[in-house]
């Protein structure tokens, strides 16, 4: 059986990693979805996420990696897929999967929706912390797999570098 986990991964972190695994465990074969859209709102651009996922999911030999555009339920249909996986983190998410997999559903009947609960330890964590916290020069070791440290603390520097990313605002900002 093969299972679709689909995302935009900017970038892929730990959270992931563990539902990727855990699912990879549970289908014989797991494709692993990076969105392809525009990198205007993304800290990485589609061939970084799917190059940092790729190397992050490496120890996982029936996992395999690609883009895809439009609707997620016909690129699972194009790969044979007969299962969609997503993540669940506490109550935030679960309105917005819920609404998600009753659309696609209606969309692609034949198609299964399969949530995993996030492992305790990965409830907090997003993308959009992991990039906040490097951002902000924190350790973010133990959050995400190692070529995702060093691609996050790449690109601030870079950005840095260039002007882009002026002086970093703190997450909680102490006043006076
Ligand atoms: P999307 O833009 O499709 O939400 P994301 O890359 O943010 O893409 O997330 C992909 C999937 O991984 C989603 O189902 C999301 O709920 C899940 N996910 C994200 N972070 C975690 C986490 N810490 N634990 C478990 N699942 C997670």
């Amino acid at each position: 059986m093969r299972a679709l986990y689909p995302g935009t991964f900017d970038p892929i972190h730990n959270g992931h990693v563990d539902i990727a695994a855990r699912a990879a465990a549970l289908f014989d074969e797991l494709v692993i979805g990076v969105y392809d859209t525009s990198p205007k709102s993304l800290l990485f651009d589609t061939a970084q996420r799917v190059a940092l996922a790729e190397q992050s999911l490496a120890h996982l030999p029936n996992v395999r990696v690609v883009t895809y555009r439009g609707l997620t339920v016909a690129f699972a249909r194009e790969i044979g897929a007969s299962v969609l996986v997503r993540g669940l983190r506490a109550i935030s998410d679960f309105e917005f999967e819920f609404q998600m997999a009753l659309t696609n559903k209606k969309l692609a009947p034949e198609i299964e929706f399969v949530s995993l609960m996030t492992s305790l330890e990965y409830a907090y964590l997003s993308s959009s912390i992991l990039k906040e916290i490097s951002r902000l020069g924190g350790d973010i070791s133990g959050l995400a797999p190692a070529p995702v440290q060093a691609a996050l603390r790449a690109r601030f520097e870079e950005m840095r570098r260039s002007g882009a990313d002026p002086l970093p605002v703190p997450l909680i900002s102490g006043r006076d």
